[in-house]
């Protein structure tokens, strides 16, 4: 099982003029960046062109923001607008709302702030002039007292009657001002205020010291993303009521902006309606779709695109270029790490095959190999070492090891201290299964299985503990089958108990289907079973293994364990990319069906009679298929 790029793919792979990725081209473009979500490319050029909401589901990583981000680059700028509050001097509770060109906003406020300090000036001289006077006067006629008690008066007067020029000039809440292109805003996770505005509180609201309320109007991101892209992450976990204003946004293409929080001075403040012209993009994983506001879903659907995400692209040459763009895109990215020679990057895409988790694929979660680059630079970094080379990327990835995979670990200890699972001799009933964590680290899942007269008359039941969610309870009813199979009378007369020890956060999905068979025909017979051997694999009720997910990081685990066999399917053959030093320490069996699981591992010669049974039972299916 060699899954290592021959000489000839490697020289065709790199081709003659790369040395590091600091020769390879960075395209400008960030729509041109993204890679492997072609359609996704298509539909945002489509979107950006029509001006059409989109709607992106999928893994996280898989550059779902990059590419609202990229369509954000596509929109055209001419079209861009400052947006303005002014007061409005018929009723301050609602400011005025005014648009202008890009950049336009900064100068008029600018030209405001000019002239009202001029006319303060002026103000002043004339005041100066007044007060001077009067106190000359009153000096000359003897009364210089009096002159200054006036002066005094005249001056708290103005102060409080004169109209002030700076509670005029307007407020610039959008501004677009030297932009490149049209705004990005990302609103994931943001409280109302936030996204669709506020008007600040006002602690004093009179005697002269209020600010005007058209100052206190903040713009929300539904604003300052005005004939560009919001993008939200995680749609679903947006409040309902939000979700709601959203749409009215969405459908007025504008949303005044009150205070939101009902006990300040904002909330009295409404202004004209402010304009919000933006192309949303939403986000989310699969539920993130079921748990949406049905009415927001229906308008993108009506009015917009749906792209699922992919997180895996097939494993060719010309793929494997383009994740050698990647490497160069996030070097060039991050801009403090050294570029990587062609041996880091090879190692990268082996990485890269190896979390694609499939057969001939490659792994389309770029932020968490992003993370691997950078790991790998900054270690490349440290050392003053000018290029990042094979080292640093094998030392990074001993590093940069998931939460999950680091829990394995504990829990990896944890089991070793009080001997969970056993991985010398023979136990009857006891079995090393493998379970996935995480979706990127493997642990073994030690399984038990008791046979007893059953105390229910005539009919024996199946009883299987350790928190199982509902496949890994179909999975028993499944395997019950088989086994009904093959030991006929003794299902009838007895219960058979079934345990999966330490599942403290439950047990999903039907990899454990053949570790059952084998515990529960172990325990029946009375064979005990080789406790040097794990096993990953599903089961059909005719007795086919089928296919599991995380056959690697299954067979990883079971290494590091001090397992010295595992059994997998044989359809996850190919899957299998085990890092290089657990390559010696296990031998990996792949079986098609129950019966070979049986002969793997259960010990001794009883075990002849079962296998028997078990292939008549396969053969008897196949016959019936090709008949059929
Ligand atoms: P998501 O929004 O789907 O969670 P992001 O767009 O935030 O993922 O991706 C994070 C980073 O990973 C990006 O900034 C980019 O560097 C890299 N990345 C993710 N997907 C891709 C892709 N398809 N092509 C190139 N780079 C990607």
């Amino acid at each position: 099982m060699d899954n290592e790029m021959t000489p000839n793919e490697e020289a065709e792979l790199f081709g003659e003029d790369f040395n590091t990725t600091n020769s390879i081209d960075v395209p400008e473009l960030l729509i041109d960046q993204v890679i492997g979500q072609d359609h996704a490319v298509e539909v945002v050029k489509k979107a950006a062109s029509q001006r059409r909401h989109v709607m992106m589901i999928g893994t996280p990583g898989t550059g779902k923001s990059m590419l609202a981000k990229a369509m954000a680059e596509l929109l055209p700028k001419e079209e861009l607008e400052d947006i303005m509050t002014y007061p409005n001097l018929e009723d301050n509770n609602n400011p005025k709302i005014r648009e202008v060109p890009a950049g336009k906003g900064r100068e008029i406020v600018l030209a405001h702030k000019m002239e009202s300090r001029k006319k303060a000036q002026s103000r002043n001289m004339l005041m100066m002039f007044l007060v001077f006077g009067i106190v000359m006067y009153s000096f000359y006629v003897g009364q210089l007292l009096w002159g200054i008690i006036a002066a005094i008066m005249i001056l708290m007067l103005t102060r409080q009657f004169m109209p002030k020029e700076e509670m005029m000039i307007p407020k610039l809440i959008v501004s677009n001002y030297q932009k490149d292109h049209a705004p990005y805003i990302d609103a994931t996770g943001t409280h109302a205020g936030a996204l669709l505005g506020d008007v600040r509180h006002d602690p004093f609201q009179s005697g002269g010291l209020e600010t005007p309320s058209h100052d206190r109007v903040e713009s929300g991101d539904i604003h300052k993303s005005h004939k560009g892209v919001l993008f939200i992450d995680e749609i679903n976990t947006l409040k309902l009521e939000s979700q709601q204003s959203l749409l009215t946004a969405l459908q007025e293409k504008e949303y005044a902006i009150t205070g939101q929080s009902e006990r300040s001075s904002g909330a009295l403040v409404k202004t004209e309606p402010v304009p919000c012209d933006f192309i949303m993009v939403a986000a989310g994983n699969l539920d993130a779709m079921e748990k949406m506001h049905p009415a927001l879903r229906s308008r993108i659907k009506g009015y917009g695109y749906e792209v699922f995400m992919r997180d895996s692209m097939e494993d060719t040459l010309e793929n494997r270029k383009t994740l050698v763009r990647f490497v160069a895109q996030e070097v060039a990215r991050d801009g403090h790490i050294p570029s990587f020679d062609k041996d880091a990057v090879n190692e990268v895409i082996r990485e890269a095959r190896r979390r694609a988790g499939r057969k001939g694929h490659l792994t389309l979660k770029f932020r968490d190999l992003g993370g691997l680059i950078r790991v790998a630079g900054d270690i490349a970094h440290s050392e003053n070492a000018e290029i990042t080379t094979a080292k640093h990327v094998l030392a990074a990835k001993k590093i940069a090891r998931s939460i999950e995979q680091q829990l394995a670990d504990s829990y990896l200890e944890r089991r070793k201290d009080y001997q969970l699972f056993t991985k010398v001799g023979a136990a009857v009933g006891r079995v090393n299964g493998l379970a996935v964590m995480g979706g990127d680290s493997g642990i073994v899942l030690p399984i038990m299985a008791e046979v007893t007269p059953t105390q229910s008359t005539g009919q024996g039941h199946v009883i299987a503990t350790g928190m199982l969610k509902d496949i890994a309870k179909e999975a028993v009813q499944n395997v019950s089958a088989v086994i009904k199979n093959v030991t006929g009378e003794n299902v009838i007369n007895n219960d058979i108990h079934i345990q999966f020890i330490g599942t403290y956060e439950g047990v999903e999905g039907d990899s454990a289907s053949i570790s059952i068979a084998t515990a529960v025909i172990s325990a029946m017979e009375n064979i005990p079973i080789d406790q040097t051997v794990a096993m990953t694999g599903s089961l059909s009720v005719r007795g086919d293994v089928l296919p599991i997910g995380g056959a690697t990081y299954k067979i990883e685990a079971a290494a590091q364990a001090g397992i010295k066999k595992v059994i997998i399917p044989k359809s996850n053959e190919a899957d299998v990319l085990i890092e290089e030093n657990y390559r010696d320490m296990v031998e990996i069996i792949p079986v098609t069906t129950i019966a070979e699981v049986i002969e793997h591992s259960l010990v001794g010669e009883d075990k002849a009679g079962i296998i028997k049974k078990l292939r008549k039972l396969t053969e008897m299916n196949a016959i019936k298929m090709t008949e059929s």
